[in-house]
C-alpha cells in the first residue's frame, strides 16, 4: 500500500494533452504563437487590449464576441479553426442566444496542423464557400490551437469571386474577454471597407444614403436606443447612423461616411482606430440619464459644429421628459453591479441618478478615455469604479457594501441569492433593455424595483430552507440511511493530487 501522499499520479501524459486551452498552458500558446509568425497581431492585441490589474476576467470563451458578430451579419458566412471541443461549446453558445445561421467549421488533426494541411483545408473550404449569390463576405476565425501553430490566414485571398475573405486570429491566450473580440472582426471589417472605399464608389445603404450628417453608434445597443438617440439629435439637424457591428456589409460604408462617431461602448478600440483614420471625431459617454444626456449632446454638438443655439434646442426637447421619468420611478436601495458588456459604466449612472445607492461597479472591459468621462462622473458620486474586474473583486464589493441588490453575472447572482440578497444578471436582464432617454430612466426602474421588492420572500425561502442541510448534507436524504458524512480526508487527497500535478507540469515546462 502507497502512502495517501505517495499515490502515483494514474496517467500524467493527460495533463499535457490536455494542458493546452483557455484553462491552462496559456504562457506556452503565447510563446507558440509569436514564434509561429504571430507577433504584430498578438502584440497589437497586448496594446488594445490591455490586461491587469489582474491576468485575465473570468468569461465565457472571448472568440464567442466575434463569431456572434459575423453570425448576426446578412449575407455572411462564419468559419471555426480549432479543437472540436472550442468549437462544440462556441457553436451550443450560438444557438443557445438564438444564432439562426450555421456555424462554419474546418476541422484539423496533429498531423494536418503539423504539415500545414489545415491552412489548405481553409483555403479549400472558403473557394467552395464563396457563392457571391449568397454571400457578401466569409469571416474565418482562428481559436487559440491554429493561433499557436501560426496559420497564416492573413495568407488567404483578400476576396474570391467578389466574396471578401476576412481572416482573424482570436485566442483566448490573446484577446481577454468576449466584449473586445466583437471589436476584432468589427475593426477588421471597418478596415477592409475603408480600402474599399479608397477604391472608388461603394453601395449605397439598403434604405438610401441618409439626407442629414450622421452620428454612427459603436456598440450594440438595445434595438429602441438608435432611433431614441435620432430623435434626439432631430433639433441639431442631425440622425443617427448606423450601429457597428454593423448587420450588413453595406452599412460598414454608412457608418464609415459619418459626422462624428459615438462610441457608447468604450472597448471598441481597434473600429475606433479605423474611424480615427478615416478623418471622423470620436465622442465617448452616451445619453444617458439627465447629466450623461446634457454633456452628450454639447459634446456631439461642439464636434459637429452645430450652432449652440440648436444644441440647446436639442437639449431643452428631451431633458424635461427626462427629468420627469427620473423622478417617476426612482429607485431606492444599496447595490453593487458588475458585468462584461461594455455599458457598466452607462447603467451605473442612470441607477445613480434614479436615486440608488451604487457603491461599486466593476467591468471586465479595459479602461479606455472614450469611458473617461463616465468614470469621473461615477467617481464624483462616491461610487468605485473597477475596470477589468475579477470575480474575486466583485464578490469583495457584495461583502464590504451589502447591497440590498446585487447585479452582476451568474456566480455573483448566485453567491446574492445565497446570502439573502436579491440579484438580477446583468447580460439578460439589465443590458437587454433600453437605457437611452426617458425610455432607459423609466425601465431599469421598473425591473431594479421589482428585485428590491424580493427581500422579504428571500428571508421567507431562507427560513423555510433553515436546517435543510447545506455542502455536503445538502439535498434529500432517506433518514434510516442517515446524513451523509463529511470527508475532509478525500479534499485533502485530491488537493495534494492537484498540488503535485502542478508542481510536474511547472517542472516539464522549465526542462
Ligand atoms: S478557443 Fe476558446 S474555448 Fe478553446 S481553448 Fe481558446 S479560449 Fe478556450
Amino acid at each position: 500500500m502507497h502512502d495517501i501522499d505517495q499515490a502515483p499520479i494514474a496517467n500524467p501524459q493527460t495533463v499535457n494533452v490536455d494542458g493546452l486551452g483557455c484553462h491552462s498552458g496559456k504562457e506556452q500558446m503565447l510563446s507558440a504563437a509569436k514564434s509561429a509568425g504571430k507577433s504584430e497581431t498578438l502584440d497589437q492585441y497586448a496594446k488594445d487590449y490591455p490586461k491587469g490589474p489582474h491576468d485575465q476576467p473570468q468569461s465565457m470563451c472571448p472568440a464567442f464576441g466575434s463569431l456572434r458578430v459575423g453570425l448576426r451579419m446578412r449575407r455572411t458566412a462564419t468559419v471555426l479553426s480549432g479543437s472540436a471541443c472550442c468549437v462544440y461549446g462556441l457553436t451550443f453558445t450560438s444557438h443557445f442566444y438564438g444564432a439562426r445561421r450555421t456555424v462554419g467549421y474546418v476541422p484539423f488533426n496533429s498531423e494536418s496542423l503539423v504539415t500545414g494541411k489545415l491552412f489548405e483545408d481553409i483555403r479549400e473550404a472558403t473557394y467552395k464557400l464563396a457563392d457571391p449569390s449568397l454571400y457578401d463576405s466569409i469571416v474565418i476565425i482562428n481559436l487559440c490551437v491554429p493561433t499557436a501553430s501560426g496559420v497564416p490566414l492573413q495568407l488567404l485571398p483578400k476576396e474570391i469571386n467578389g466574396v471578401r475573405i476576412i481572416g482573424i486570429d482570436v485566442p483566448g491566450f490573446g484577446v481577454p474577454t468576449h466584449a473586445e473580440a466583437k471589436d476584432v472582426l468589427a475593426g477588421a471589417m471597418l478596415k477592409y471597407a475603408i480600402g474599399e472605399a479608397e477604391q472608388g464608389p461603394v453601395q449605397a445603404p439598403r434604405h438610401g444614403k441618409n439626407e442629414k450628417p450622421t452620428i454612427s453608434i459603436v456598440g450594440e445597443v438595445f434595438p429602441v436606443d438608435p432611433m431614441t438617440i435620432g430623435m434626439m439629435l432631430e433639433p441639431m439637424g442631425l440622425a443617427a447612423g448606423p450601429v457597428v457591428p454593423t448587420r450588413e456589409w453595406r452599412e460598414l460604408y454608412a457608418a464609415l461616411d459619418c459626422a462624428a462617431v459615438a462610441a457608447i461602448h468604450p472597448f471598441y478600440t481597434a473600429s475606433l482606430r479605423q474611424f480615427s483614420a478615416a478623418g471622423r471625431t470620436v465622442i465617448g459617454s452616451a445619453p444617458v440619464g439627465y447629466d450623461g444626456t446634457e454633456s452628450w449632446l454639447q459634446n456631439i454638438g461642439v464636434a459637429t459644429n452645430t450652432p449652440q443655439d440648436k444644441i440647446d434646442l436639442a437639449k431643452n426637447r428631451i431633458l424635461p421628459a427626462i427629468k420627469a421619468a427620473l423622478s417617476a420611478a426612482p429607485i431606492k436601495g444599496r447595490i453593487t453591479m458588475s458585468g462584461y458588456e461594455g455599458s457598466e459604466l452607462l447603467v451605473a449612472r442612470l441607477l445613480v441618478e434614479s436615486g440608488a445607492d451604487l457603491r461599486y461597479v466593476g467591468t471586465a472591459c479595459p479602461q479606455t478615455q472614450w469611458s473617461d468621462l463616465d468614470r469621473e462622473w461615477l467617481e464624483a458620486h462616491g461610487v468605485h469604479v473597477q475596470y477589468r474586474a475579477s470575480l474575486e473583486q466583485d464578490l469583495a464589493a457584495m461583502r464590504e457594501f451589502k447591497p440590498d441588490l446585487a447585479i452582476g453575472t451568474t456566480p455573483i447572482v448566485q453567491a446574492a441569492k445565497q446570502a439573502t440578497i436579491p440579484g438580477l444578471y446583468f447580460t439578460n436582464l439589465i443590458s437587454a433593455r433600453p437605457l437611452m432617454g426617458p425610455a432607459g430612466a423609466g425601465s431599469l426602474a421598473t425591473v431594479v424595483n421589482a428585485a428590491l421588492a424580493n427581500k422579504g420572500r428571500f428571508e421567507a425561502m431562507k427560513d423555510f430552507f433553515t436546517g435543510v442541510g447545506e455542502g455536503h448534507t445538502s439535498g434529500v436524504w432517506e433518514a434510516a440511511n442517515g446524513v451523509p458524512q463529511d470527508r475532509p480526508e478525500f479534499k485533502d487527497y485530491t488537493k495534494r493530487q492537484v498540488i503535485k500535478l502542478m508542481k510536474m507540469k511547472k517542472a516539464e515546462e522549465m526542462i
